[in-house]
């Protein structure tokens, strides 16, 4: 159960028997969105490690955790492959969990387990398909609630990156303490990988201007070299597909000003 800042939950499913298999693959979503787009989509996946929590901690008679573990990464690595097959201009594996497993660990023991597990999905790729593959972080953004945010970036960043992806996906325009964080990525990122940071706050209805996230990005861009630096939004509008806090409306105007707001700052970084 994942317990939420505003006292909402959200219950994961428990496995009852083995073989585990995945019915769904996420190219599934892609070519229905490759139908309706003509643009580069980014694929997003669910990762190893989450569903990991999956397989009951009492265990389950004829399916070792072993072997559960054995086919989960098998198919994940499947999830993430027929997407870069379907065409998907990058996938995005999202590891929501990854702030959360300090919150319920501080030893971090449970962190590097989850970063070990989906570096053996990221491992079955070539250093070239790693580089279409992103990992998503956040403090969780449902319902308006956060799950993780009182956990230090600090605390996560030097392990996240640790991971064998190319892109970062970093929720941000929500965080405090800005300065920080642009400092500890700055210390932590490897050469061959890109930040995209998060300048839309999805649990904030009030729209941003393109003006303040260009101030955002340019600001980014004094400790991160701008051929690494991204743009994103902080989460999902609705990462759990049923929230309705924020209007379909609201989302979009608050996309068009990231939008906006990331060219404004190009022209201005490239000058
Ligand atoms: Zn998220």
């Amino acid at each position: 159960m994942i317990p939420f800042e505003d006292g909402h939950t959200r219950q994961l499913p428990k496995l009852s028997k083995g073989p585990f298999h995945y019915t769904k693959f996420a190219s599934d979503y892609l070519k229905e969105a490759k139908r309706c787009c003509n643009l580069p989509i980014k694929q997003a996946v669910i990762s190893c490690s989450a569903i990991s929590l999956l397989y009951p901690q009492e265990g389950l008679q004829d399916y070792s955790k072993e072997q559960f573990i054995a086919d989960l990464i098998n198919d994940a690595e499947k999830d993430i492959r027929t997407c870069l097959e379907s065409g998907a201009y990058k996938v995005q594996i999202d590891f929501t969990e990854a702030r959360l497993a300090i919150k319920l660990d501080p030893s971090k023991r449970l962190l590097s387990a989850f970063i070990d597990l989906n570096n053996q999905v990221l491992n079955r790729f070539s250093t070239e398909e790693q580089q279409r593959i992103g990992v998503h972080s956040c403090p969780g953004g449902d319902k308006d609630s956060t799950h993780s945010a009182d956990i230090s970036y600090t605390e996560l960043l030097p392990l996240l990156f640790q991971l064998n992806a190319g892109s970062f996906y970093l929720e941000y325009a929500a965080e405090k303490n800005k300065t920080e964080v642009l400092k500890c990525i700055k210390e932590n990122i490897k050469p061959n990988q890109k930040v995209f940071l998060g300048v839309t706050n999805v649990i904030d209805p009030r729209i941003e201007t393109p003006e303040e996230i260009c101030e955002l990005i340019l600001e980014a861009a004094r400790y991160i070299p701008v051929a690494q630096l991204g743009t994103t939004d902080d989460c999902g509008f609705s990462p759990f597909g049923d929230d309705t806090s924020t209007a379909r409306e609201i989302a979009f105007a608050k996309i068009k000003a990231r939008v906006e707001g990331t060219k404004m700052a190009e022209n201005i970084l490239s000058q």
